[in-house]
């Protein structure tokens, strides 16, 4: 088996959830019904992901010196995942979403704090963490130019990335150029190419490095210019959200363990439609055992490391 050391840099958030029957106008005050505070975060929760799958995960992250800090340190420490490069950041806060949900709608506030710390300099300090990588697993929770910098390490010592390009913004042609898998999901994809423009000619070389999720559909990949699609596994679903960061900490133990990417599409599809089956974006990503049962269930599936 290959090397399964995964390195995430990315966010680090807590989720303020509230749950009220009405969202309150500007200059109202209403009563809510709950409220959750949530570890979350693209960066932690594909962390997360990863780390359940038995791989070897190590943040490069940033939290404020506050307690949500402590709080969520604390919890992916528990998860298995090397945090010893997570800075602690003064007089800034801990990354938060406030979030608030009613039956009808919902409306959010990110307050990035201390992720904005995770800069290029930070980034350059690590090298060493990347150097001993077999992956590295980004997103665009923390600045582009400090994801670029990390592509370009990596690059330079022959560690394979993979972005997750969300929240998605318009990217620099030299970060697409250099990241080996692109993970948008359909409408992060629609946007990204809108972005860059071009001709098809000109944009085919980007969608071979994309891996597009489509929900409930799967993926689809091309492939020398043709699509394929790689459906995934119906499940009831309960709540989607964190989908995309399940699979895509799943899609990076798949490479790590050098299947080939369609087959790696099918392992991260099961455990993207695992992890929607339970409320909360981390709640239901499986562990290595649940997945083994998974996969009897199907066993059709062929990689028989699970
Ligand atoms: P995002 O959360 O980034 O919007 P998607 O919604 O495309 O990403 O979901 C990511 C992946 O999770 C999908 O490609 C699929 O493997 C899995 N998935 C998401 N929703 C479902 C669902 N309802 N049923 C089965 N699998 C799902």
């Amino acid at each position: 088996m290959n090397g399964r050391k995964v390195t995430v840099i990315g966010s680090i958030n807590m989720d303020l959830v509230t749950s009220t029957n009405q969202i309150p106008k500007v200059g109202e005050t209403v009563l809510g019904n709950s409220f959750h505070s949530i570890p979350g975060g693209k960066g932690a929760n594909q962390a997360v992901a990863a780390a359940r799958l038995g791989a070897d995960v190590t943040m490069i992250a940033a939290v404020g010196n506050d307690s949500f800090g402590k709080t969520l340190v604390e919890h992916l420490t528990n998860e298995g995942i090397n945090t010893e490069n997570i800075i602690k950041v003064k007089d800034t806060s801990t990354g938060i979403a406030s979030i608030i949900v009613s039956e009808a709608d919902n409306s959010i506030i990110v307050v990035p704090g201390a992720n904005n710390h995770v800069t290029p300099e930070v980034i350059e300090k690590h090298e060493n963490k990347i150097i001993n990588s077999d992956i590295i697993l980004l997103q665009l929770e923390i600045s582009v130019e400090s994801v670029i910098k990390a592509v370009e390490l990596a690059k330079k010592h022959g560690v394979r990335t993979i972005l997750n390009p969300a929240p998605i913004q318009k990217l620099p042609k030299e970060l697409l150029e250099m990241v080996d898998y692109l993970t948008p999901n359909e409408h992060e994809q629609a946007l990204l190419f809108d972005s860059i423009g071009g001709t098809e000619e000109e944009l085919a070389k980007y969608k071979e490095k994309c891996i597009v999720t489509k929900g409930s559909k799967g993926v689809m990949i091309y492939k020398n210019g043709e699509k394929i699609e790689i459906p995934s596994f119906q499940v009831e679903a309960v709540d989607t959200t964190g989908a995309g960061d399940s699979f895509n900490g799943a899609l990076a133990v798949a490479l790590c363990d050098g299947l080939e990417i369609e087959e790696a599409c099918r392992f991260a599809n099961v455990v993207g439609a695992i992890s929607v089956t339970k409320l909360g974006a981390q709640t239901g990503m499986p562990t290595k055992k649940k997945l083994k049962n998974f996969y009897k269930y199907i066993n059709h599936l062929k990689w028989s490391e699970f």
